[in-house]
């Protein structure tokens, strides 16, 4: 179970790790991209630390609507309007929900990988931050039909996040910034399934 206090602490946690990671993620998509991945993600995440004790005692569902919203607002580039839609969509999932189960939490991730295919008109296997989610939505329901708890869940999903990392260093990237690239994205890994990488992460060593 994830209740809303948890939820604020995920959150925070998250602020911290894209924080941390503002300067890598930027030197993947210098790579890659126009390399503002990391300033784009800091800014949309200082903004969601900002409105956090406002959040505190809502419900779930309304605490990732206003990360989406924040992200949305704040974040330039194609990351802000897309983990925006995320974060919203998750939101959806958990409205008003003062905590979710293994299973919710699942429904939440696999609302937000649908708000990104939308917004995105993308899907797996176009080196984007859906080869980080997908992967880790699959292992994630993998593991709690098999039993396990969300803590163990998650960190499966979160090996399975990594791989996916690992596997667009091997693949075309075919949408967004780094597909003008073509043949010369490959060798890269994608700044946007690495930072899905960090989200995840952050979430799971909260629990
Ligand atoms: P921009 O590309 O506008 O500079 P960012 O650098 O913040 O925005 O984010 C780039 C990341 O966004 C990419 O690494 C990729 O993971 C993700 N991305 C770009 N376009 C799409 C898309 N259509 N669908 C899913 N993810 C995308
Ligand atoms: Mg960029």
């Amino acid at each position: 179970m994830i209740d809303a206090k948890k939820t604020i602490e995920m959150l925070q946690a998250i602020v911290k790790k894209i924080e941390s990671e503002k300067d890598f993620l930027t030197e993947l998509d210098n790579a890659i991209g126009d390399g503002d991945h990391g300033i784009n993600l800091s800014r949309g995440f200082q903004k969601v630390a900002e409105k956090l004790p406002e959040w505190e005692g809502q419900d779930i569902g309304a605490i990732f609507k206003g990360v989406g919203t924040q992200l949305v607002s704040t974040v330039g580039g194609a990351s802000g309007p897309l983990y925006g839609t995320a974060f919203m969509k998750a939101g959806n999932a958990c409205k008003g929900k003062m905590e979710i189960s293994g299973e919710d939490f699942a429904a939440a991730l696999e609302a937000a990988i649908g708000g990104i295919k939308m917004r995105g008109k993308s899907t797996e296997g176009e080196k984007t931050m859906l080869d980080a989610l997908c992967p880790a939505h699959k292992a994630l329901t993998e593991a709690l039909a098999g039993g396990k708890e969300l803590k163990e869940a998650l960190a499966d999903a979160v090996e399975a996040a990594a791989k996916g990392v690992e596997y667009t260093k091997t693949i075309i990237a075919t949408k967004g910034r780094a597909s003008y690239l073509g043949e010369r994205s490959i060798g890269h890994q994608d700044p946007g399934a690495t930072s899905s990488l960090f989200l995840l992460q952050a979430m799971q060593e909260t629990l």
